[in-house]
Formats: C-alpha cells, sequence, structure tokens
C-alpha cells in the first residue's frame, strides 16, 4: 500500500471498484472510463510504479490475466483484444501503479484507429454479465 495511490486504494477496498476477478496476487476491475464495452484493469495488489520500474511485476498479473482473457471473450462475445501496458508519463500512463487493459474489441469498430474511443455502455449491466 501506496499513500495516495488510487489503485492501492481500489486493492484495499477503500475507493469501490466493479470488480470481475481477483486471486491473491492480483486484482481485475472494469475501468471508469472503458474504451470499449468491457475494458478491465489488472492490476498488482502491492505496489509498482510500471513495468519498466520492476519488469517481475508481470508475474503478478500473469494469473489473473490468464482467467480473465477468456473471460470477456465469452461472455461479452468479444471479436479479439487488445492486452497493452503503457509505461511512463510519456507513454500515456496516468495512474502510476501498474496495470494491463484488456480491451475487448468488436466488429463494428476495428483497427488501432479506434482503439480509444469511449463507450459509454452501462457499467453494471456489463459487471452482472462477467460476474454472474
Ligand atoms: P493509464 O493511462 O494509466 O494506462 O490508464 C489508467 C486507466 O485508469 C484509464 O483508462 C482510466 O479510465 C482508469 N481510471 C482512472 N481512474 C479510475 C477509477 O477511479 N476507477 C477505475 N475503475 N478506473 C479508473
Ligand atoms: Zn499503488
Amino acid at each position: 500500500m501506496t499513500d495516495d495511490c488510487l489503485f492501492c486504494a481500489i486493492v484495499d477496498g477503500s475507493i469501490p471498484s466493479r470488480q470481475v476477478y481477483a486471486d491473491e496476487s492480483a486484482v481485475a476491475f472494469l475501468d471508469i472510463q472503458p474504451w470499449h464495452r468491457g475494458h478491465t484493469l489488472v492490476v498488482p495488489r502491492r505496489h509498482v510504479a510500471s513495468i519498466v520500474d520492476d519488469p517481475t511485476s508481470w508475474e503478478d498479473l500473469r494469473s489473473v490475466v490468464e482467467h480473465v482473457v477468456p473471460l470477456l471473450m465469452d461472455r461479452l462475445g468479444a471479436d479479439g483484444m487488445n492486452v497493452l501496458m503503457n509505461a511512463g508519463e510519456v507513454s500515456g500512463q496516468e495512474v502510476m501503479h501498474v496495470h494491463v487493459h484488456l480491451v475487448p474489441r468488436y466488429d463494428d469498430a476495428p483497427g488501432l484507429g479506434n482503439l480509444t474511443g469511449r463507450d459509454t455502455t452501462d457499467l453494471d449491466a456489463v459487471l452482472a454479465q462477467l460476474t454472474a
């Protein structure tokens, strides 16, 4: 836990999130401003700033990523997925606690040019679909 870290606060429950899945090393929750329906973030329970700061943090994320990728594909009927990490402000990282973006993609908005469009679909309905 690091004071003033948003994702540490989400991990410890002091800030609420729409949790999709968790294990002993990482937590997956819906991004509050999804690029596409089902956009999920996976964060390690321990505070690490970025994959550059500590490349071994990937090991903390791995088992939750392996669980959530097929969950998103199957439950949401996605046609593909972007799996990405930003590291450092220059890359676009805004929250300095390492995280993987899992962004389900759909045939009606293909390609990297459409990656970061915001989907306003109701987040509670998406969560219900993933956790029912
Ligand atoms: P970054 O730019 O650091 O790679 O991505 C940070 C992500 O965190 C953004 O996609 C943003 O929408 C998401 N985010 C920011 N604040 C919150 C929050 O309070 N709750 C959730 N669930 N996601 C957040
Ligand atoms: Zn943190």
